[in-house]
This record gives C-alpha cells, sequence and structure tokens, in this order.
C-alpha cells in the first residue's frame, strides 16, 4: 500500500514550528517513517511535489502571493492543516494589523513601495482547514496526533480546557492569584502542559482563546489589580489577529 504523502509548507512566519519537527531528529524518522515526505524544503532538498494527502502550512497569509500560494496548495491537497498560532490566527505578526500597512512598512523597509503585504491572516481567512495544530511554537505530538487522526478518520482531538486547568494539575501555585502576575491562562486554549506558568511565566495566550470561558471574571479579577480590558486584549494581541477576539473576548 502507498503510504501516505505529506507536504509541509512555509508561510510568513519564524519557521519555529517546522524546526520543533526537525528537532525530534532520530524520533522524526520513527514518527514520519510511516508516511512519505513530499514537500519540505527545511529539511530536505528531495521535494518531488504533490498531490498530497496532508499538507502541514506553517504561518501566516500576508501578500497577494501567498494567498494564491495557500489556494493552489488546498486544490493539491486532501486534508489541508494550520501548523501553529501564526497558521491558525495570524500570528506575532498580525499585531501590525491594527495600523496602516504602508505606516508599517516605512518604519522597517528603507523602500517600502517594493513590499507587498497585506494584513496577516490565518490561513482560514483564505481556503478551508481540515484541522488546527496551536501554539507558537507547535507541540510536535499534538501535530503527529492530528495527523494520525485524520489518516484514520477520525474527528481530531482539541483541547478544549483552558491552561488553567493543566496548571493545577501540576499542582502550581497560581501566579494571578498569588502573585498579582498578568496570567492569562484561565481563557488560553489549553495542550501546552501549562509550559510557561510552571516555569514561573505568565501564560501569554500562545495557544488562541477559548470561547466560552469565564472572561468576565477574569476581567473583573484583573481590573481589581489596575489592568483593564484594553491591557489583557493587548497581550491576546500578541498572537491573534483581531478577526479571531470573537465578540465575548473583545466586545
Ligand atoms: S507559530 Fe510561532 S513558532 Fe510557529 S512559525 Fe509562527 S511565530 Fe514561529
Ligand atoms: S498561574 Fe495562570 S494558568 Fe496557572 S492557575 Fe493561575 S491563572 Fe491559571
Ligand atoms: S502557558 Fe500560555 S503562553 Fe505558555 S505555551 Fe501555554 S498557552 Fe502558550
Amino acid at each position: 500500500m502507498d503510504k501516505p504523502k505529506i507536504g509541509v509548507f512555509k508561510f510568513t512566519g519564524c519557521a519555529g514550528c517546522q524546526m520543533a519537527i526537525i528537532h525530534l531528529e532520530e524520533r522524526l524518522l520513527d514518527i514520519f517513517g510511516g508516511v512519505e515526505i513530499r514537500y519540505f524544503k527545511m529539511a530536505t532538498s528531495r521535494n518531488p511535489g504533490g498531490p498530497y494527502d496532508i499538507s502541514l502550512i506553517e504561518g501566516s497569509v500576508s501578500t497577494p502571493k501567498e494567498i494564491k500560494e495557500i489556494k493552489e496548495i488546498r486544490k493539491n491537497s486532501r486534508y489541508l492543516v494550520a501548523l501553529g498560532t501564526c497558521a491558525v490566527y495570524g500570528g506575532v505578526q498580525a499585531m501590525r494589523n491594527p495600523f496602516k500597512e504602508i505606516d508599517v512598512e516605512k518604519k522597517v523597509y528603507e523602500k517600502p513601495e517594493y513590499i507587498m503585504s497585506l494584513e496577516s491572516k490565518g490561513i482560514d481567512e483564505y481556503v478551508d482547514v481540515d484541522g488546527y495544530i496551536y501554539g507558537c511554537p507547535i507541540n510536535v505530538e499534538e501535530a503527529v496526533f492530528l495527523i494520525k487522526s485524520l489518516l484514520l478518520g477520525f474527528q481530531p482531538y482539541y483541547p478544549e480546557y483552558s491552561v488553567c486547568v493543566e496548571c493545577k494539575m501540576k499542582g502550581n501555585e497560581c501566579l494571578l492569584l498569588k502573585r498579582g502576575e498578568k496570567c492569562i491562562g484561565p481563557i488560553t486554549r489549553g495542550g501546552c502542559d501549562a509550559i510557561c506558568t510552571t516555569n514561573k511565566f505568565p501564560c501569554q495566550g500562545c495557544r488562541g482563546p477559548l470561547y466560552g470561558t469565564n472572561i468576565d471574571g477574569l476581567f473583573q479579577k484583573l481590573s481589581k489589580m489596575g489592568i483593564d480590558r484594553e491591557e489583557v486584549i493587548n497581550i491576546m494581541r500578541k498572537y491573534v489577529n483581531e478577526v479571531y477576539l470573537r465578540g465575548e473576548v473583545a466586545r
């Protein structure tokens, strides 16, 4: 039987999610032994191309060329997966979205007239997406689990609980309640094993918002600490394009 064909593509991002996969080194061979890598420029010079059973897209869409490319890859793929926060939510580079493109470009480039950038958006703004792998960078085990689920025809599983749940399960002292730190773990999708809070850094929301949580409760608590709603939303904007901060978060 033919092995499933996989493509890994880079759009606008730091390449950290692809690096997370490559850093598995020997384990990568075990994990990907059951598939055929048809495109993964960062890992191999042999890239025969599609069609693909699964295409993993790292990075956001932020240029007209990338819009064309993502549509092309979609046509060539049975399943399309957003790999990491940039591809899911627009990523760190979406922080520029509220500003006029030309103003941002002038700050960075000597000749902005050569730059063709758009707002940074997650790939599902342009194409249908079959699976999401959250995190900046991704948790590779989650990526492998999602790939297996798609190939076996199972509904992908996503953690529907906040970072607080994993943080409590680790027995951590709460940075928000006990130390008064700006931790947005209560409204952030879990699945990272609370890696930051376990290491005494408040959660910055890199896995994006978990909808249906007690957001008002968090805002009230933070407001008593002198931190207003806008400041919390600004923390979320570090990773998440505004369009994904739905009414309940951003109202
Ligand atoms: S999600 Fe984070 S680690 Fe992955 S490409 Fe984007 S910025 Fe880099
Ligand atoms: S430290 Fe943050 S993530 Fe952990 S329990 Fe407190 S609020 Fe939740
Ligand atoms: S604790 Fe928060 S910022 Fe850290 S990895 Fe998890 S979701 Fe991301």
